[in-house]
């Protein structure tokens, strides 16, 4: 059995954030961070448009406040204001810490941070590197982990979290490399996780996005939070659904539907191509429904609208957004210096995750929270998006609630006793469930189920929804759950069995998916990126607050848990 005085899961921004943040405050403490993938390939480092801080470098007028207020707004009053508060005014003081830790940000002429305008945000505070910002700060943090001693389990599958009455106690994981598991018993065990975009069947999420962190946590008994929130960013490259960052309309490219209109002019005549996602993905999905879309041919009618950066003119394209500029040109053959680039919403981030407080403990219900279980990231839910997030504002909340959570943790470990349990239990369990697996004798594949899973998940619970769509679609998924012992795998192996990964993960997504359709169908309002066609209207008479949703094998429970209301009453949204 392996020890540790903290184990985190995830490579992340968020777990390198926490892992960094340990370390500096006590140096004697013995940290260990697993990643399923190296750490420097977390999605993290994807992220494309930047990090949103009132820094000030472009716009005096900018304050926290209006940050605040700007990202209470966007979550359509769902996020909790006293962590929006706490992520405002973190924000710029994060940013020159990770500034001084080597973090290259693109500059102004004066050498300033240069900071851009971002969907929801009425100033311009988004501070980035190009368009790869998140590979700019992984890789510093990364390079980080190493000079403060903190040991990396790359290439581990974490397959259980050690839950006993009430108390984290440790992890079950498996190396990849050659199959063998191992048990780690620590003090404290932070999630950081990340997303679960692979739930859907376009997504732009990397590959190894699937919730394990949140199905690990609702398999041991633990609640989620608002899972009924999922953003669907506007412009995922068609057909392929990876991400062209906000950042490019952000440096003014235009939505164009099939009559060469700007039709962001009819929903959002304020903000126009810079209202928040919910907003933009809904008028997308509105004008293909209208037969407003566009055909490869260059028709009407059909599946995707127009990103038009032509205007901007070739140096800003190549200095500004290169990145996307690139992914179109070699996924797609499109040259956006002289045509328009092909986007349609792409399933993107989660709102909701592992409820926790505004330290990073995880929360065991509304009023109690679960001994030596931190979470922080994407994973998380503490919340700052509320009911949709703000572009920008992710990154953000990694680095700021994963140097609080880090905090938290180097404080909190010092009264900890290291728990005991009954490690070879485990090790039997995760043994039997592999073995299980390996030697089911079914005739599915798992790529059929998964993408069957995908397609139901898109299909019953996508931008619009509704109670008939959702409640076949949550039979659906119960009758593809029932298929899972059915699985085939052809790869019998112990080293670099990627397809028994994929059999662990599929269960995990699908654990994710159905709590996802369980607490939509439940929430009978439109707020934010739930948008109900049967119940168009926000209702915070009976739904301004958070669901939590309990897993079990015989169904999913739900409660509900207030919202923090303590600086901004809750007004209609427009833009
Ligand atoms: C294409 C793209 C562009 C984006 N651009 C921006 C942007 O410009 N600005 C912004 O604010 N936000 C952006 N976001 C969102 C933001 O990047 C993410 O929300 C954030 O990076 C998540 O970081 P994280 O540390 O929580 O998790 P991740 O970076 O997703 O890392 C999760 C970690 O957990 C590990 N892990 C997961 N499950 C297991 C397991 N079972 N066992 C072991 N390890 C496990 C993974 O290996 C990984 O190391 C973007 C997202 C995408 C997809």
């Amino acid at each position: 059995m392996l020890e540790h005085d903290v184990i985190i899961v995830g490579g992340g921004l968020a777990g390198c954030r926490a892992a960094l943040e340990i370390k500096k405050i006590n140096p004697s403490l013995n940290v260990g961070l697993v990643a399923k993938t190296h750490p420097i390939r977390s999605h993290s480092v994807a992220a494309q448009g930047g990090i949103a801080a009132t820094l000030k470098n472009v716009d005096p007028e900018d304050s926290w406040e209006a940050h605040a207020f700007d990202t209470v707004k966007g979550s359509d009053y769902l996020a909790d204001q006293d962590a929006v508060e706490i992520l405002t005014k973190e924000a710029p003081d994060v940013i020159i810490d990770l500034e001084h830790m080597g973090v290259l940000f693109s500059r102004l002429p004066d050498g300033h941070i240069a900071q851009r305008a971002f969907g929801g945000h009425s100033h311009k505070r988004t501070c980035y590197a190009a368009d790869k910002t998140g590979h700019a700060i992984l890789h510093e943090l990364v390079s980080n982990l190493r000079r403060y001693g903190v040991q990396i389990y790359d290439e581990w599958y974490v397959m259980r979290l050690i839950l006993e009455e009430d108390e984290a106690k440790g992890v079950v994981m498996f190396h990849i490399l050659d199959g063998h598991l191992e048990v780690v018993r620590a003090k404290v065990v932070m999630f950081a996780t990340g997303g679960y975009g692979r739930v859907f069947n376009t997504t732009s999420n990397d590959f190894a996005s699937t919730g394990d962190g949140l199905a690990m946590c609702a398999m041991a008994g633990l609640p989620l939070e608002d899972m009924e929130f999922v953003q669907f960013h506007p412009t995922g490259l068609y057909p392929v659904g990876v991400l062209i960052s906000e950042a490019v309309r952000g440096e003014g490219a235009y939505l164009r539907n099939s009559e060469g209109d700007r039709f962001m002019a009819n929903y959002a005549p304020n903000q126009m191509e810079l209202a928040p996602r919910d907003i933009t993905s809904r008028a997308i999905t509105l004008e293909i429904r209208a037969g407003r879309g566009i055909h490869p041919d260059g028709s009407a009618g059909g599946p995707f609208v127009h990103l038009d950066l032509r205007h901007m003119g070739e140096e800003k394209i190549m200095s500004r957004v290169p990145f996307c500029w690139e992914e179109a040109h070699r996924l797609v053959g499109v040259d956006a210096v002289h045509e328009p680039m092909p986007v349609r919403p792409t399933a993107h981030y989660s709102m909701g995750g592992i409820p926790v407080n505004t330290d990073g403990q995880v929360r065991r219900s509304g009023d109690r929270l679960v001994e030596g279980f931190f979470a922080a990231g994407e994973c998380a839910c503490v919340s700052v998006h509320g009911a949709n997030r703000l572009g920008s504002n992710s990154l953000l909340e990694c680095i700021v609630y994963g140097r609080r959570t880090g905090r938290s943790i180097a404080e909190y470990v010092q009264t900890r006793k290291m728990p005991t349990f009954d490690a070879q239990f485990y090790i039997t369990e995760a043994e039997k469930r592999i073995q299980g697996l390996l030697n089911q004798n079914g005739t599915m594949r798992i790529g059929a189920l998964r993408s069957a899973f995908q397609d139901c998940m898109t299909e019953h619970c996508g931008v619009f929804r509704t109670e008939s769509v959702m409640a076949q679609g949550l039979e659906a998924i119960q009758e593809l759950q029932a298929q899972y012992p059915q699985v085939y795998l052809d790869d019998k192996g112990t080293h670099w069995n990627t397809e028994l990964i994929e059999a662990l993960e599929l269960g995990h997504l699908m654990v994710v998916g159905e709590m996802i359709l369980t607490s939509a169908l439940h929430r009978k309002e439109s707020r934010g990126a739930h948008s109900r066609e049967d119940y168009p209207q926000r209702h915070d008479g009976e739904f301004l607050k958070h669901t939590l949703s309990y897993y079990s094998a015989a169904g999913i429970d739900l409660e509900y848990m207030p919202v923090v209301v303590n600086r901004f009453e809750p007004k209609e949204r427009k833009y």
